[in-house]
């Protein structure tokens, strides 16, 4: 892996990112001084942002906040982003609803509140707007002028869509035999996409044999060598909840896997603003979501292991389809030790829950969604979610890049001729 060498003090100041101070090493703390790099030197541990984070008044902070532009810059002062990032070319997406699910909480019993963060409402459909946003801005100061990712389908869309509006040039990766609407999704926007023969892991794996050779030279890989900045995204709808909630903890959130990077970051995030004062410090539950057909995260939690045994993906779901997930050990110690859990769902309870949202909110939701309320529905069910806490479910992308799901089991109530008598034999009256 050409893993680009810089040095680990002072150089810092050459980048601007705002509060991001440098990168560490989740696994042994070693600091490196910001750049495009993403695995530790030392250990090959993963590499993630750290920050001098505002100090001072937390109702001051609060304010700037809620002053700000209404998407996920009102939060610039915690990203890895430029102070003036809002005034450049981007997707600005973010500050999506918070939906009181009421109709949704009485169908499950929920008593105590029931949200649904309704992530369908980015600029590209789904929640990977927010990461590439941050990746984009790491892009801009690392001189990168070639935008690329390995996709499950949405984040490709995101890239394409990000690398347009500002000006980058994009060839993004997906599996082959993705769903159309994720096809198109992708391909519209105008950049290079690439599908490969083979799942996701295979398409990752060669994009990360790409990053090393001169082919792949120059091109910021939002994912892979960009890794660490695009992952603070997720941070934002942490933040966003809370906010939404009037700066209040929820008691459980349930939130979908694919590498795990989304729930991981969103716990960050949480921590984060309980150290800030933005927040009350009280306990809070965090659920992880998966699809039987790509559970290895679920069956780890459920074995009480605490390494990962990759899968080989089978599921609807596609967009969380990763065999392989990069930070499944991590999302399994944020799993135990906030005392929530790790379920799966088959495709059939996923079929079932993206019809029981649109049915109940009115919010038509992808696989992944059906994948993450499915789990919600089995959790309170089983007694492990509590109905009388308030609960928020992360719906990350939109049905209509899905349709293929719901379609066999959705369809016309009647086909009639157009008149009176041929609507009431119907019996719809
Ligand atoms: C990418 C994706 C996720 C989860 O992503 P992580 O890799 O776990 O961060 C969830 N839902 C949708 C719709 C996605 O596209």
């Amino acid at each position: 892996m050409a893993v680009q060498t810089v040095a680990t003090t002072d150089s810092a100041d050459t980048v601007d990112l705002g509060p991001a101070s440098g990168l560490s090493c989740r696994e042994c703390g070693e600091r490196f001084a910001l750049g495009p790099i993403f695995a530790c030197e030392a250990c090959f541990g993963p590499l993630e942002v750290a920050y001098d984070l505002p100090s001072g008044d937390a109702e001051e902070l609060r304010k700037r906040i809620e002053s700000g532009p209404e998407n996920i810059w009102r939060y610039a002062p915690l990203l890895p982003v430029p102070a003036d990032v809002a005034s450049k070319p981007n997707l600005n997406p973010g500050f999506t609803k918070l939906v009181q699910a009421d109709n949704l909480a009485r169908e499950l019993g929920v008593t105590g509140g029931l949200w649904v963060k309704d992530d369908s409402g980015n600029p590209t459909h789904s929640f990977k707007d927010r990461v590439v946003a941050q990746a984009i801005e790491a892009a801009r100061a690392f001189g990168f002028t070639t935008l690329s990712c390995s996709s499950t389908g949405n984040l490709a869309g995101a890239v394409g869509a990000a690398a347009a509006r500002a000006g980058f040039r994009s060839c993004v990766f997906i599996p082959h035999d993705l769903e159309q609407g994720k096809v198109v999704m992708a391909a519209v926007y105008g950049g290079e996409l690439v599908g490969i023969e083979g799942n996701y892991d295979d398409v990752n794996r060669f994009c990360s044999e790409l990053i090393g050779d001169p082919a792949g030279e120059g091109w910021g890989f939002v994912n892979v060598n960009l890794r660490p900045y695009y992952a603070e995204g997720s941070k934002t709808l942490a933040y966003e909840i809370c906010e939404q909630l009037g700066w209040r903890l929820p008691d459980q959130i349930v939130i979908p896997i694919a590498s795990g990077s989304q729930l991981t970051k969103i716990d960050k995030g949480l921590q984060e603003l309980i150290r800030l004062g933005l927040v009350e410090d009280r306990p809070y539950k965090i659920f992880g979501a998966q699809a039987e057909g790509c559970s290895p995260v679920s069956v780890a939690f459920k074995a009480g292991h605490e390494v990962v045994r990759p899968q080989k993906p089978d599921t609807i779901a596609k967009s969380l389809a990763i065999g392989n997930p990069a930070d499944g050990p991590y999302v399994l110690d944020i799993c135990r030790r906030t005392g929530g859990a790790v379920e799966d769902v088959t495709d059939e309870e996923i079929v079932d829950a993206i019809k029981l949202l649109a049915r109940t909110e009115g919010i038509f939701t992808e696989t992944a969604g059906g994948t993450t309320l499915g789990v919600a529905k089995k959790l309170i069910e089983a007694g492990v979610i509590d109905p009388a806490l308030t609960t928020v479910v992360v719906n990350t992308g939109d049905g209509l890049k899905t349709l293929d799901a719901v379609a066999p089991t959705t369809g016309m109530s009647a086909v009639i001729r157009p008149n009176l008598d041929s609507f009431r034999e119907a019996g719809l009256a």
